[in-house]
């Protein structure tokens, strides 16, 4: 069979629900299924729709954008998956996660147009029960089908937060043999997800110093510049970031103080080193407040469906005050449950 007749076999199996309604609301839980509520009161499990355009696979180049930064060399790599956990095969219905590399980050299934993924401590799981679908005969009704579900409202939360997670998830990304470009990727892609276009440098790009650039999708005026460190070069980082802003401003003609600085980590580093110091030096003298994120602490926002805001949320830390979780408290309305006793996700660990 040849490889074009394979594929628009493939497109042929998308799926719509066999339920004459409109749907109002999906709601997420934590190690269990998603349910869909239609506008007739039918209730159902999220179940995959084997999408044409593979939503939980790959970013369209749209979203591989940025309006500001459009000079900016960037990697196109356009895998959702930031360690390739997820792929399809053209002969199977759906995509397939590889348990024994994801890491139940949440990317995949927060692109999920109807939450069909859903996320356990170990790994994803795309459901994909058998419930009572009809096979879409062209793409347009699969479209539709899909577009019903842009204004649904999204409720509950993928995962709870807790040591014992972030130590399976922490030890797991520890063991898997990644590339050099994971962790640019995996901030990209949840930047992305918490509604900030970004771009990152290409791999081995040794030209570019910075990491990489965003803006925010719903305003405009709020930019930045990204320092991604997962290793102790973290502790360079706020020097390097102000290296970033010297050369944007003087050689690209933004202004310095128009962009958001902000350093992502592995870990927060130990209290006892320069980094807090020198990050309360740079507000003290040149008022640039630089943002500190691990990506425990994105995972965690993505998990719990929000999104980054620069004009509400401010994730500067200090040596005075190095913990994150007042800002994730008033971000969720609630106590951020963790210790940070093995990692250092949300404060230094003592
Ligand atoms: S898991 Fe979701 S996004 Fe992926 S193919 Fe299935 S329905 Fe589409
Ligand atoms: S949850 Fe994360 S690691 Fe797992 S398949 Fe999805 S994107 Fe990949």
């Amino acid at each position: 069979m040849s490889k074009i007749f394979k594929q628009v076999q493939a497109h042929q199996l998308s799926k719509r629900y066999n339920i004459a309604a409109f749907p109002i609301k999906i709601e997420h839980f934590p190690e269990a299924p998603s349910r869909i509520t239609f506008d007739s009161g039918v209730e159902i499990e999220s179940t995959c729709l084997s999408c044409v355009n593979k939503y939980c696979i790959n970013y369209t180049n749209e979203e591989l954008k940025s309006i500001y930064f459009n000079d900016f060399p960037h990697d196109t790599n356009n895998n959702v998956c930031p360690i390739n956990a997820i792929e399809w095969d053209i002969n199977s219905d759906f995509p397939h996660i590889k348990s024994e590399i994801c890491f139940s980050c949440g990317l995949c299934a927060s692109r999920c147009p109807v939450g069909a993924i859903y996320l356990t401590k170990d790994t994803a799981i795309i459901n994909t029960k058998n419930i009572d679908y009809i096979d879409n005969t062209d793409i347009k009704s699969h479209k539709a089908e899909i577009d019903k579900f842009q204004n649904a409202t999204k409720t509950g939360k993928y995962l709870d937060e807790s040591d014992v997670l972030f130590s399976l998830i922490y030890n797991k990304i520890l063991e898997t043999n990644a590339n050099s470009q994971f962790p640019n990727l995996i901030t990209r892609n949840l930047l992305i997800q918490l509604g900030l276009s970004t771009l990152i440098r290409r791999k081995g790009d040794v030209n570019l110093r910075m990491d990489g650039v965003f803006n925010a999708r719903n305003n405009p005026k709020i930019k930045g510049v990204i320092e991604i460190e997962f290793g102790k070069d973290v502790l360079d980082s706020p020097r390097n970031i102000l290296d970033n802003l010297a050369v944007l401003s003087s050689r690209h003609n933004y202004q310095y103080n128009d962009l958001i600085p902000l350093v992502v980590s592995f870990n927060l580093p130990n209290i006892r080193t320069e980094y807090w110091r020198v990050i309360k030096d740079i507000s003290n003298v040149l008022n640039i407040k630089i943002q500190s994120f691990t990506i425990g602490t994105l995972m965690l926002l993505l998990w719990n469906q929000q999104y980054i805001d620069f004009s509400q949320h401010n994730f500067y830390v200090d040596c005075d005050n190095p913990s994150i979780n007042s800002t994730l408290s008033n971000i969720l309305n609630r106590k951020i449950n963790l210790s940070n006793f093995e990692f250092s996700i949300t404060a230094p660990n003592k």
